[in-house]
């Protein structure tokens, strides 16, 4: 998708993933039969969907599934409704899924879907209708066993339920484990919806102590589902938020704000680039206007990015002024990039890790649904909280002891798991 970001000393997303396991297979000299594995998608499945749209015009929209790799479990990964989606970025987005379920240590495969299509342009029964055919032509590689979706960039709880719906009526049964990330009332877990950016909050807490976070000045880059969760919970962790960005463009504010504001007013304003907090505010002192290219080189502690990927190329890495990166999107940041700032010794948390909260509490929904037993929040949060506390103390060990990234240490955790588990597998 986002080829447009790439300069002529990145290379392709699919391509990029390979070359971050390549990097890591060297620190440990990993089964070479595993890396021919990895860059093999075991099943790629295009289809071409037929819609009714409002108006009664037939319009034919394209759609993919990748299954990654299962030597883990079920395959599991999102599905992204974009009008960039092509197929290179979810194999991408595919190995990224089966890496983040070893860094966690969850049983479950790697797998991403998507569909071309701006989500914005449909109303909600052209959605729902499109969604339906979508389902239907990948009828047979889903399964509560087998492969199971949950939400990503631009699909949310209801689509999950029409999904858990055109699913099971095809099967006659109720099957509602096809997918996670479902609406409370209709086998969602609690606390999903906050996962991601919970997990990496989770992360981040275990580097920054309590006592330093108030000086923490924090800039989010995207404002949905992760960056916007992201921002709320930061603030509640005692962070100071000053920047926050979407599609359209950002706001810095010097003394930081409540992203709960922003939150409410970009449901009237459409964008956060027009929530200078108090409105007044804007064209004093505090806060500021500033381009989605600008926002990342603010000065700032940490800098999330929560938004798409390649956002931190060849071109502008040497611009960031943040510390610590926390990659709440996946792969926000190109190979070259990386390389750029771990030379200037900026801290990047890998998306492996920093978002894995997302699928570990969707691997939290598939057991609830197998049991038809719900957890409270409390529960959830509990249970999630050791996971990624342990996978961070793992990845940094494992840097320490390697002398390599965090992003290394990452893949080199999730990698010898499944080596282990390619003994028996693959015989
Ligand atoms: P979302 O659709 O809820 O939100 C995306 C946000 O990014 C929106 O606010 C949008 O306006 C903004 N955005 C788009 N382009 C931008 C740009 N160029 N600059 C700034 N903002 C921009 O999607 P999401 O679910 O929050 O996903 C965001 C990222 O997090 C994706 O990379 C996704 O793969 C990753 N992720 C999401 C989950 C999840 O549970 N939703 C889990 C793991 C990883």
């Amino acid at each position: 998708m986002v080829s447009d970001f790439l300069t002529a000393n990145d290379m392709s997303l699919f391509e990029g993933t390979l070359e971050q396991i390549r990097r890591a297979a060297k620190l440990i000299n990993l089964n070479p039969e595993l890396e021919g594995v990895l860059a093999h998608p075991q099943r790629i499945v295009e289809v071409n969907m037929p819609v009714k749209m409002d108006n009664g015009a037939l319009k034919i929209f394209k759609g993919f599934r990748v299954q990654h790799n299962n030597l883990a479990g079920p395959y599991k990964g999102g599905i992204r409704y974009h009008q960039q989606v092509d197929m290179q970025e979810v194999m991408a987005l595919s190995v990224w899924m089966t890496i983040k379920c070893g860094v966690v240590g969850i049983p479950l495969g790697g797998a991403k879907g998507g569909i071309i299509v701006n989500p914005k342009e449909l109303s909600d029964s052209e959605l729902e209708r499109l969604t339906r055919s979508y389902v239907r032509a990948m009828a047979d590689v889903l399964g509560p066993d087998k492969d199971v979706p949950a939400p990503d960039v631009n699909t949310n709880a209801q689509i999950m339920e029409w999904i858990a719906d055109e699913y099971s009526k095809i099967h006659g049964k109720d099957l509602k484990g096809v997918v996670t990330g479902k609406p409370l009332e209709n086998g969602g877990s609690k606390g999903r919806d906050v996962a991601t950016a919970l997990g990496g909050v989770y992360v981040l807490n275990e580097i920054i102590p309590e006592s330093e976070r108030k000086k923490t000045r924090v800039i989010i880059q995207g404002f949905g589902n992760a960056g916007g969760n992201a921002a709320k919970l930061l603030a509640q962790n005692g962070y100071e938020v000053i920047g926050v960005s979407d599609s359209l463009g950002g706001i810095v504010c010097k003394k930081g704000f409540d992203p709960a504001e922003v939150m409410q007013c970009k449901i009237t304003k459409k964008s956060v680039q027009y929530c200078g907090v108090h409105d007044a505010e804007l064209g004093d002192q505090n806060c500021r206007k500033v381009t989605n290219a600008e926002l990342l080189e603010e000065k700032c502690d940490v800098l999330v990015l929560a938004a798409l990927e390649n956002q931190i190329t060849a071109e502008n890495a040497g611009k960031v002024k943040a510390k610590i990166v926390l990659e709440l999107a996946n792969g926000p940041i190109s190979p070259k990039a990386d390389e750029i700032l771990a030379k200037k010794g900026v801290m990047v948390l890998p998306d492996i890790l920093a978002n894995a909260g997302g699928v570990t509490v969707s691997y939290f929904e598939m057991l609830q649904n197998a049991e038809n037993n719900y957890w409270s929040e409390e529960e959830v949060f509990k249970k999630l909280q050791p996971i990624m506390v342990k996978a961070w103390n793992d990845v940094s060990e494992i840097s320490k002891e390697l002398k390599c990234t965090l992003r290394e240490a990452a893949f080199v955790k999730a990698l010898k798991g499944l080596e282990q588990k390619m003994k028996t597998k693959y015989t």
